[in-house]
This record gives structure tokens, sequence and C-alpha cells, in this order.
């Protein structure tokens, strides 16, 4: 056993890690089935989108071959709706909630036909929003991940001048850096993110972290408002023994290295275990066999029925070969010459349940060991307690407490996973429009403190 780049060949990574969700082939194609909408009143899709997407309307938009007015509807209530169309758990959203579910057909086909004219209008810089003329006021936004591209939008199209303070050397978060490339390219990252700056008004400047090299007295000293949309990064330890050997990695830590450094140069084991059973999980699961891993096994300690992936990620899963165990948690990491070689699990069953509704696991007395030489841990991610704690912002274990959208400072907005702890990209969108829409009022109403 061995951990290795560059397993396959040139052509087999293309392969592996080609669009899972491919576009419309043609124009009829997309409208045969923007066709099948029924454009409900009411419409449940419309409902079930956080960010509030009017669905029919850019359906109907699309039937009508309108495809800017389709992009617009869409864009207007979710700047990120090109790389949403291609990340969000659409089954438990907007398609999960189409009425032809209720009458045992396919649901409409929404994120694909989200994407129809999304990528065009990214693809071709269609501009379709403009800037009010400038108010003077000047925002700054910390994080330019999804929450804060979607905040800086909303403001600069009302004429605020916005600075995003970008601790990485690229915007898009966790788009960018932290799905599955076989979902969302970061060439498409890349573009989506300069057609949300070439609205203009919006400054990012990278390699700018909170607390290290810039403060927030700082910040709220000279911008009317400050928004925090830094999210969440750090991997949440197991802490077993053994975690500290070689080839043990954390998930967001392995994702982030292939869609940094390129699938060639990122090592994976030949049995890699993953530890978690949620979106990272999957996607850091599904990589490691498209980058050549022979064995993978996924580790939870639930059943199905608590996973907190959805179904269709389970069986994009089982489809790469991906194996699941479940009812176990790593109890130790055993190795040789400080390298992985088993992994020891407790096996569990299920007690009463928690505080979250679901049934608590409890330890069997009993083992299982798995022969491996890499395990990727994605037991979920933790707030930046460090960070927030050099600040006075009132905060429940690095989790920024906010009332509204405001924290207890005053002029101080924040929202998306820094708050929340950790969601979906589509969350993180309509947190930044909500912290938005609170800064706004509060800037205009020149609440300066
Ligand atoms: Fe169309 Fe389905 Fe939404 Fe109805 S629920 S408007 S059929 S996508």
């Amino acid at each position: 056993m061995a951990i290795l780049d560059h397993r396959l060949t040139d052509k087999e990574y293309a392969q592996n890690f080609s669009d899972i969700h491919p576009p419309f082939e043609t124009r009829d194609a997309a409208l045969v089935e923007a066709n099948r909408c029924l454009f409900c009143y009411d419409a449940p899709c419309t409902k079930s989108c956080p960010t509030g997407i009017n669905v029919p309307k850019f359906i109907k938009q699309i039937t009508t071959d309108n495809l800017k007015g389709s992009a617009y509807t869409i864009f207007q209530q979710n700047i990120m709706g090109g790389g949403c169309s291609k990340v969000c758990p659409v089954e438990k959203l907007c398609e999960g909630a189409c009425v032809y579910n209720l009458m045992e057909e396919k649901p409409i086909a929404i994120a694909k036909l989200q994407r129809y004219p999304t990528e065009k209008a990214i693809a071709e810089k269609w501009p379709l929003f403009t800037r009010k003329p400038s108010t003077g006021k000047k925002v700054a936004v910390v994080g330019a991940g999804p929450a804060g591209l979607s905040c800086a939008h909303l403001l600069s199209r009302e004429g605020i001048d916005v600075t995003i303070y970008e601790k990485e050397n690229k915007g898009g978060g966790l788009m960018t850096y932290g799905i599955a490339a076989y979902k969302v390219t970061p060439a498409f990252c890349e573009d989506e993110v300069g057609y949300i700056l070439s609205l203009g008004g919006i400054t990012i400047k990278y390699g700018m972290e909170l607390s290290r090299d810039i403060q927030l007295e700082q910040l709220r000293k000279n911008y009317d408002a400050v928004y925090l949309g830094f999210g969440v990064g750090l991997a949440r330890q197991l802490e077993i023994p053994g975690e500290e050997l070689q080839g043990v990695v954390d998930a967001i830590g392995f994702i982030y290295t292939i869609r940094a450094n390129g699938y060639p140069a990122v090592p994976v084991g030949d049995k890699v275990a993953v530890i978690g059973m949620g979106m990272t999980a999957i996607d850091a699961a599904t990589q490691a066999r498209r980058l050549g891993a022979k064995e993978v096994t996924l580790v939870y300690r639930r059943t199905q029925e608590e996973m907190p992936c959805t179904e269709t990620e389970l069986e994009i899963a089982r489809l790469d070969g991906c194996k699941v165990l479940w009812l176990a948690a790593p109890k130790e990491i055993l190795g040789e010459e400080g390298q992985v070689r088993q992994l020891v699990c407790s096996v569990m069953q299920l007690g009463i349940a928690d505080g979250s509704g679901r049934r608590y696991p409890v330890d069997t007395g009993e083992t299982v060991t798995l022969e491996v030489d890499m395990v990727i841990k994605a037991a979920g991610q933790m707030p930046y307690e460090a960070l927030v704690n050099a600040t006075s912002l009132t905060n429940d274990r690095g989790r920024l407490v906010i009332t509204g959208n405001t924290t207890n400072l005053p002029g101080v907005f924040a929202g998306g996973d820094c708050v929340n702890g950790g969601k979906e990209v589509v969350d993180a969108v309509q947190a930044g429009k909500d912290g938005g829409a609170a800064i706004l009022n509060y800037v205009m109403n020149n609440q300066r403190h």
C-alpha cells in the first residue's frame, strides 16, 4: 500500500473529472424541458429556494428565447445562480418541491435549466446590471465567498463602494476551494467571480486576513459599515490516537489541493477511509476514487437514515465504487514507521434521539479494523475561534452571534457560515443579500457610529 500522485494518465484524469451534470446539448433540448413546466401559481419550487428565485418566470423566459431576461430573473435573486445550478442539493430544494413529484413523474430539471442562461451570461459577460450613481458611502466586506460577494453586489448596485478583504488569492470561498471539481471547475469559479466584479464598484484585496493583516477596529474607522462573511474553515479533529500519522489529512485541505494544484499532483492512497457522511465527505471520497485510489470506504457512526448528505450524493459515491461502513466510529489509527496502516473503529448501535432529533450512536464495545494507508477527516468544520476572540465580537465558541444581521458592534454586520456554522452555498448567498439590505438601510440613514 502506498500514497502516490500521478496514478492516472491525463486522459483518465480528464474523463474522471468531467462535468457530472452536462448542460443541454441543444437549444431544442432546453426548450422541450422548459415547456414541461406547468408555471405553477405560488410555485413550490420558488418557495423552497433559499434565495427565492422565481423559477416559473425564468423557465417561461427560456421558452420564449429571452435568455437575457431569464438570466436577469435568476441573478436578481442569486448573483451566484450559475454556480448554484451546479452545486445546490436541488433534490432537497427546488426539484424536490416540484409538483411533478406528486404525480410520480420526473421533476423539471430546474438546475439544468438555470445553468442554460446563466452560463451564457457569464461566458459572454452580459452587462445585466448597472450601478446607481455613487452615494459616497463605502463598506468593507471580510471574505470573498458567496455571502461576501452577494452582499457586495447588492451594495454596489445601490451606488456604494465596496472593498472586500480576502485571505486567499482567489474569490468564491467554498465554491472555489471546497467543492468537488467534477461539479464546478476552478475556471468556472474564476469566471463567475469576474462576472460579479464586472458590475464595478467592488475591489478585492487578496491575501488579507482579519485579525492578522487587517484589524476590525481599523475597518470600523475607515468605512461606513463592515460586513463579516469569512465562513468556517478549520477541520474538526477526531481526537483519537494516531491522528498525527502520515496519511491522515483533512477533507477540505484535500479538496483544496485538488483544485489548487491540479489532479496529477495530488497524492492519494491505495486504500482510503473517509470519516463522515456530509457533502464534503462524499466529495472527498468520490475524488479519491477518481484520482485512482483502489478502495475507498466512507465511515459513519450512524445509519443511512441519519446521514447529512442527500440520497443523490450517496448514489454518486456508490456509482464511483465507494463503500460505506455504517455504525462505525473511529477509535484509533495504527501505523508503521509513522505511516497509516489501519483504522480501528468502534461498532455502534443507535440509542435515544439527541438534541438534533437524530438517534445517538452508542458504543457496543466491539471493534472493526480497516486496512488503509490514508484517512481523510470530514467530520465537520470548526469556526475561526482564535480570529474571532481577537476582536470584541460576541460569539458562541467562535460562531458570531447576531441579532437580525447585526453583531454586538455598531456598524458591524455578519452572515453566512461564520454565523450558522456551515450551510449550503445558496444559504450564504441569501445571508449576504440580507446583510447587504440591512447595511444599505444603516448607511443611508447616516447611523454612523
Ligand atoms: Fe414548474 Fe415544477 Fe416549479 Fe411547477 S413546481 S413551476 S412545474 S418547476
